[in-house]
């Protein structure tokens, strides 16, 4: 009887050294919020010139960043450390059509790649019925289905109407029609989330969950910390602004090996 209760004992403590040894690392992951790319400036906020982009990535790639799509990092993160050393993730939301015609031979040439979150009432099927609102052009699901396709770009979802949260009356509605657009027109569906606005509220989150959407990204401005206990539907992202303070000599740039 003593012999079985100290076998057992043994083996508890076994197994919580083992649990401890194995216990994964939180891992600083920058995730990038960028919208749009021009070779002009606008002086709109979220939209980057073409030579400023090109100078970040050039900075990136000089300093050691590999890109990772978003649930990448997630399921390598919950585990053990990525086995990518300084991942980083690159998101651009809304779906502008510079993703097509700038972003997408930027990022070939370069060896990178990014999450698209887009907003499924404003994607058209096809380039002859494109939706232009708010000064944008929005991508197509032919271009969508084809960009995808060519492997840079992974897509996600950023609600169906691009209302925030805390003005949905009904988000289980706002997820069920912007599901159906994905698996309908683009012949797949999401599991990464955008929130418009950035602003999330339980009952959303609820809702995601339930959809089986494994990470969501806010507009919370700080350097994500990936690990056991990180909450996967709110992390937050680094702004890209076309205007105002850049990235230049950032910390998280700078900075060794996270
Ligand atoms: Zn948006």
């Amino acid at each position: 009887m003593i012999s079985s209760v100290l076998k057992v004992g043994l083996w508890c403590t076994g197994l919580i050294a083992g649990l401890v040894a194995c216990s994964p690392r939180a891992q600083t992951v920058p995730i990038l919020m960028l919208h749009r790319v021009a070779d002009e400036a606008s002086g709109d906020m979220w939209t980057l010139k073409t030579a400023e982009f090109e100078r970040l990535l050039g900075e990136l790639t000089h300093a050691g960043f590999h890109s990772v799509f978003a649930d990448e990092i997630i399921w390598r993160g919950l585990g053990r450390k990525s086995p990518v050393s300084k991942p980083l993730i690159l998101t651009f939301d809304d779906g502008d059509l510079s993703l097509l015609t700038t972003v997408e031979p930027i990022l070939r040439r370069r060896g990178f790649k990014a999450m698209v979150y887009v907003s499924t009432a404003n994607i058209a099927d096809t380039p002859d019925h494109r939706i232009h609102a708010e000064g944008r052009d929005y991508l197509t699901w032919t271009e969508i289905r084809s960009l995808r396709a060519g492997g840079v770009f992974e897509f996600g979802a950023h609600g169906h109407r691009h209302i925030r949260a805390d003005q949905l009356i009904d988000p289980d509605a706002e997820i069920r029609d912007c599901l159906a657009a994905f698996e309908t027109l683009g012949g797949f569906r999401p599991t990464s989330y955008s929130y418009p606005f950035g602003v999330y509220t339980k009952p959303l989150v609820a809702v995601l969950r339930r959809a089986g959407f494994t990470t969501a990204v806010t507009c919370t401005e700080r350097t994500a910390r990936i690990a056991f206990g990180t909450k996967p539907l709110k992390l937050p992202r680094i702004w890209v602004r076309g205007v105002g303070p850049s990235l230049d000599g950032a910390e998280w740039i700078k900075g060794d090996s996270p």
